[in-house]
């Protein structure tokens, strides 16, 4: 069972408390961008084996949005910040490096 912590309200929340919104420092496209970047925003997401960032709310606690950063083969959970952060957390990619040598932000392989 996959267990995260909320990052705003501490509650260890296992995932019947929480919605999962899919995969997290999406890039927006909007008005005035080109037709390929919107349908990339739209319908274009990875599907890594290991090391993801995903969006999830803790839909029956404090409601919140937040990010985690988990390994999808193993579930080990390196950590969870903030929706509005643009990037992970250093001490965070720290953990996934330990785990992970030679990985790499935006490095989803
Ligand atoms: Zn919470």
């Amino acid at each position: 069972m996959l267990i995260l912590t909320c990052p705003y309200c501490g509650v260890r929340a296992d995932e019947t408390e929480l919605s999962p919104g899919g995969e997290a420092h999406l890039t927006r496209h909007g008005p005035g961008s080109s037709d390929d970047d919107f349908h990339g925003y739209l319908f274009t997401r990875e599907n890594p084996r290991g090391v993801h960032f995903e969006r999830w709310r803790h839909a029956y606690g404090c409601g919140k949005w937040f990010h985690a950063a988990r390994d999808t083969m193993t579930l080990e959970v390196f950590g969870t910040y903030p929706a509005q952060t643009t990037e992970p957390p250093r001490d965070i990619c720290d953990a996934i490096t330990a785990r992970h040598p030679g990985w790499n932000w935006r490095d989803f392989s």
